[in-house]
């Protein structure tokens, strides 16, 4: 499998190399150059799969040339043995036609774990099979962070680097990142909001003199590892509901775009996906473009669902280079364009965007009311971005007799805060994290300065 770059400008890569490279060298994102395509029939086979064995299914062309299948299959059951559900995505039932994907069963409660706990092994495989060494810089709303470093803690090949808005994520998921000491992974805590963290990581990539000959690798969902990673549950919760003969909808709480582009290529592949609806927080730039074709950027709100406070959506790109045919040139144009202005699409990218896609902005309010109102309905306790989904789901959802999937992006004991706003009691912390509020944090705060962090950096690899 090949992988081109969405800015049409850099050379085409092998997975290998698009793993290790994250960023492309144009600025650009890495898709592969086609996807595989699924009948029904092949869907159907499925059905007996465990998680991981589906997952060796949907992964495996994506990887074809770079690592073997019984190396990858030994990876990939080492990642979903971690996960402590026995289903390791398990659909919960709502109500008539309603469900949520439990997608935080993993070490560190959120879906990220999906994707990074691969990741992390499949860069440790290729770089002890290279004899090299990788620099990792992140930036994290939240749970990214968390999952990144719990993949990469144990690797002698791989330096961390985590940068998280200062006092702008939940104290758990700070502690989650600050308590894992080790001299291979660095936190350090950005005075300013996820964008700008995630504007440095992107400033780093396109030039990494300051690493003195040292390589920079992306945990983030600018690279393509984690998309691929998450395509797996879309078939999986599909085919638990009857798929393929059955169309079923998602509802994904959506911030930069990854989660739900993964929903987008399991429809591409064959999957009968009715609806995928994006539901964003008051951060909702995303559902401007969907709606209103407004693509612009406004200052970025603190929400009660941090994870998605972000107003410029990396994963975005990719769709775009879909929407305009796959036409490098015009997306880095409008890219240029978006970065001091605000932009729209062409009428029919628009179309194309409206036809795959349904959208909503649901506020902090709403947010509250939706997890006080399920919990009362069913017992169930909704983390604020799952009760987004919900939220959305119901508000969106096309047809009553087509099953709506709402991805449950993590658990809600990692945000204490709002389900206290909703009036109830924020659950116990899971028995592996139970002294999480004692244990040592380390972390670095530093300026939204790119210098500053590159020379933080560079004292800890010297
Ligand atoms: C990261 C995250 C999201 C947003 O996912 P994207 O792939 O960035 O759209 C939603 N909910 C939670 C809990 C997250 O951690």
């Amino acid at each position: 499998m090949k992988y081109i770059s969405t800015r049409g400008d850099a050379p085409a890569l092998n997975f290998e190399e698009v793993l290790l490279a994250g960023l492309a060298a144009d600025g650009g994102l890495y898709v592969p150059e086609t996807l595989p395509k699924y009948s029904a029939a092949e869907i159907a086979s499925w059905a007996g799969l465990s998680y991981a064995q589906l997952a060796f299914k949907i992964i495996a062309p994506f990887v074809a040339g770079c690592i073997s299948d019984d190396e990858l299959k030994g990876m990939i059951d080492e990642t979903y043995a971690a996960f402590d559900h026995a289903a390791v995505a398990p659909l919960k039932e709502l109500g008539s036609n309603e469900w949520v994907l439990e997608l935080f069963h993993g070490p560190t409660l959120a879906f990220k774990d999906f994707a990074l706990q691969l990741l992390g092994r499949l860069m440790d495989h290729i770089l002890v099979k290279r004899k090299e060494k990788l620099v990792i810089l992140g930036a994290t709303s939240g749970d990214t962070g968390s999952a990144a470093i719990e993949g990469c803690r144990h690797s002698k090949c791989i330096d961390i680097f985590i940068m998280h808005p200062h006092q702008k994520v939940s104290e758990v998921q700070r502690r989650q990142m600050t308590s894992i000491i080790a001299d291979n992974v660095h936190n350090i805590a950005i005075e300013g909001n996820f964008d700008d963290c995630q504007e440095m990581v992107k400033a780093s990539f396109a030039n990494q003199d300051f690493l003195k000959g040292r390589k920079l690798g992306a945990v983030n969902s600018i690279n393509w590892a984690r998309i691929m990673s998450q395509i797996v549950y879309y078939f999986s919760a599909s085919i638990a509901l009857g798929g393929p003969h059955r169309e079923v909808s998602f509802s994904v709480p959506t911030g930069n775009f990854g989660d739900i582009f993964a929903g987008y290529l399991a429809k591409q592949m064959g999957l009968p996906i009715k609806q995928l609806v994006v539901a964003t927080n008051s951060n909702d730039i995303l559902h401007r473009v969907i709606a209103n074709n407004d693509m612009s950027k406004s200052s970025l709100k603190h929400s009660l669902s941090p994870s998605m406070d972000i107003m410029v959506s990396s994963n975005f790109e990719r769709l775009l280079f879909d929407l305009y045919d796959r036409d490098g040139k015009a997306v880095s144009e409008l890219l240029g364009r978006f970065k001091t202005q605000s932009v729209s699409l062409g009428s029919q990218q628009v179309e194309k965007l409206q036809s795959v896609f349904d959208s909503i902005s649901v506020s902090d309010q709403d947010t509250c009311e939706t997890i006080a109102q399920v919990h009362a309905e069913t017992g169930y306790l909704l983390d604020p971005h799952t009760a987004i989904g919900v939220k959305a789901g119901r508000e969106l959802n096309a047809d009553p007799a087509v099953p709506m999937i709402t991805l449950a992006t993590a658990h809600p004991v990692k945000f204490p805060e709002a389900i206290v706003e909703a009036g109830l009691e924020p659950p116990s912390l899971p028995e592996h994290l139970k002294d999480l509020f004692e244990r040592e944090e380390s972390f670095k705060v530093l300026d939204n300065n790119l210098q500053a962090v590159h020379d933080f950096m560079m004292t800890k690899l010297s």
